[in-house]
C-alpha cells in the first residue's frame, strides 16, 4: 500500500512538473518584427521599423552589421533575455544600386564635319555613383551619322547617350583675285592677273574656277570677268573683276625724212638729251663719273646684258632708266609682236626689281626706223610703234647720232657727228652707246663744247615729247 501511494504521488508530481514546464514554454513572450525584410538604395540610411514582444513588454536589443559602403544583404538582430531563456529574430536588409551611371561628352552633341572627313572622337567620360569612373567600360556604336555611347555599372544599370554627326559643308569656298580692276586701251590684250580658290573642306580648288570673259577689246566700255567656283557640296561663290577698256586716240608717229632731222614734236629748245643704249657695260662707271663731274643727268636705255648694280647706280645718281629690250637680239625681239612684248616685259621687270620704279620709256633696238626687222616680221614696226603707246609707253628715237655704233668710228668722228648736228632751235636727242670705249673717251669733250655754247642737259622725263623716226617696216 505505501509503495503504491508513493508511486502515485511521484507520477502526479512529474505530471505537474511537465505541465508547468510546458506552460512556461507556451506562455513565454515572443518577438514580433514591424514590417519585413527591407531593401534600401545605396547611400540611403536604414531606418529601423522596430520590433515588440508578445504578452509581456520586454526590452529588445537590436544589433546590425550593415556596411553602407558595400552593396549586399545584412542582418538586423533583435534579442531579449528572460531568466535563462534567450530569444532572437532576424531581419534582412539589402543595399542595392539602382542609379544609372552618367556619360558626359566632350565637344558638342551635334557636330558638323566635312563630308570627306571622318569624325575624330572628341572624348567622353562615364561616372557611376557606386563604381566611380567607368569610362573604360563605355561601348561605342556608330551607325550612319549616329554615335551611341553605352555603359553599364556593376549592378547592371545602363545608360546611353547619342552624338549626331552631320556630314555637311555649309561654308562657301573663297576666290581671291590677284590684283584689282584692270584698265586697258582698245586693242590691248587682256592678261589675266590670276586668282586662287580655296574651300574649308576641299582645300585648294583653284583648278575648278570657271572664268567667264566677255571682253571685247575692240570696243571701249566697262566689262566684268566672272570667276565662279563650287565645292563638292555645291556651295557656289562668284566674284567679279572690273575691266575698263578706254579709247586712246594715237596718231601715227609723225614721219621724218631723215634720222637726223628734228621731229615735229617741239621739245625744249637748246636742250641736249644724252641717251646711252645697250648698257650697262664696263665703261658705264666712268661715264657716270664724267656726268657727275658736270652734274648732268642723262638717260640710259638698258638691256638685261649688264650688271644690275650698275643700273641701280644710274638710277640712284638721278639718271632716267629706259627700256631697250632684255636681249637686244633682233632675230628674237622682232620675230613676233608677242615676242617683242615678252622681251620688253622682261627688262621692265628687271628694272622694276632693281629700282622699284616702272619705266615707261622705250627705245627700239635699231630705232623705230630700222629695216632689219623686215627680215623677221613684215610691218612689225608699224604695229609696235602704235601698240607701245597704246600700252602706256613713250618711245624715243634720236635726232643726233654720234655714230659710235658704226665700224671705224673714232673719238673725233663721234665728236664731229654730235657737235655738228646740235641745234639751238630744237631739243637734241643724242644717240650714244655706253658700251663703246670711244664714246666714253669723247664724252667729256662733247659736254665741254655744249656747255661753252649755251646748251642745257636734261634727262628724259614724262614731259619730254617723243622723238620719232619715219617707219620703214
Ligand atoms: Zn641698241
Amino acid at each position: 500500500m505505501n509503495k503504491d501511494l508513493a508511486l502515485k504521488i511521484s507520477i502526479i508530481l512529474l505530471i505537474i512538473l511537465v505541465l508547468s514546464f510546458i506552460s512556461v514554454i507556451i506562455l513565454y513572450p515572443d518577438i514580433k518584427l514591424k514590417g519585413s525584410d527591407i531593401t534600401i538604395n545605396y547611400q540611403e540610411k536604414y531606418k529601423e521599423p522596430g520590433a515588440y514582444t508578445t504578452r509581456f513588454k520586454r526590452k529588445i536589443k537590436i544589433t546590425n552589421n550593415i556596411n553602407y559602403e558595400k552593396l549586399g544583404t545584412y542582418q538586423v538582430v533583435y534579442t531579449y533575455k528572460l531568466g535563462f531563456i534567450k530569444k532572437s529574430k532576424k531581419r534582412n536588409v539589402t543595399i542595392v544600386d539602382k542609379e544609372k551611371p552618367t556619360i558626359t561628352l566632350d565637344g558638342k552633341q551635334e557636330i558638323d564635319i566635312c563630308p570627306n572627313k571622318t569624325y575624330e572622337e572628341d572624348g567622353y567620360k562615364a561616372i557611376d555613383n557606386y563604381d566611380n569612373d567607368i569610362t573604360d567600360k563605355v561601348k561605342i556604336d556608330t551607325k550612319d551619322d549616329l554615335i551611341t555611347y553605352t555603359v553599364s555599372d556593376s549592378s547592371g544599370n545602363q545608360t546611353s547617350i547619342e552624338r549626331k554627326i552631320n556630314k555637311i559643308d555649309k561654308d562657301n569656298p573663297k576666290i581671291t583675285l590677284k590684283g584689282g580692276s584692270v584698265t586697258l586701251y582698245v586693242n590691248n590684250k587682256y592678261n589675266e592677273p590670276g586668282y586662287t580658290a580655296s574651300d574649308g573642306c576641299d582645300g585648294d580648288i583653284t583648278k575648278k574656277v570657271k572664268v567667264t570673259n566677255n571682253i571685247n577689246n575692240k570696243k571701249a566700255g566697262t566689262y566684268y570677268i566672272t570667276y565662279e567656283v563650287s565645292d563638292t557640296s555645291d556651295n557656289k561663290v562668284t566674284v567679279k573683276r572690273k575691266v575698263v577698256i578706254k579709247n586712246k586716240v594715237v596718231s601715227n608717229p609723225t614721219p621724218n625724212n631723215t634720222v637726223t632731222k628734228p621731229s615735229n614734236n617741239s621739245g625744249k629748245k637748246g636742250v641736249i638729251y644724252l641717251t646711252f643704249d645697250d648698257g650697262p657695260s664696263n665703261y658705264t662707271s666712268e661715264i657716270l663719273q664724267i656726268l657727275k663731274k658736270y652734274n648732268i643727268k642723262a638717260t640710259f636705255f638698258v638691256t638685261g646684258n649688264g650688271s644690275d648694280s650698275m643700273i641701280k647706280k644710274e638710277y640712284d645718281e638721278g639718271h632716267t632708266i629706259g627700256l631697250h629690250t632684255y636681249t637686244h637680239d633682233y632675230a628674237k625681239v622682232y620675230s613676233s609682236i608677242d615676242n617683242y612684248f615678252a622681251d620688253l616685259q622682261k627688262v621692265s621687270d628687271l628694272v622694276y626689281k632693281i629700282t622699284n620704279t616702272k619705266s615707261h620709256f622705250i627705245r627700239f633696238p635699231g630705232g623705230s626706223s630700222n629695216t632689219v626687222s623686215k627680215k623677221y616680221t613684215a610691218k612689225i614696226m608699224t604695229y609696235l610703234t602704235k601698240e607701245v603707246v597704246n600700252r602706256g609707253y613713250k618711245y624715243y628715237d634720236w635726232n643726233v647720232s654720234s655714230g659710235d655704233a658704226n665700224s671705224g668710228c673714232t673719238t673725233s668722228s663721234i665728236y664731229a657727228n654730235v657737235v655738228n648736228n646740235l641745234s639751238k632751235s630744237r631739243s637734241n636727242m643724242v644717240l650714244m652707246h655706253d658700251t663703246k670705249k670711244a664714246t666714253k673717251d669723247t664724252l667729256e669733250k662733247i659736254i665741254k663744247y655744249a656747255l661753252n655754247n649755251g646748251y642745257q642737259f636734261l634727262p628724259i622725263t614724262d614731259s619730254t615729247p617723243m622723238v620719232t623716226h619715219r617707219i620703214f617696216n
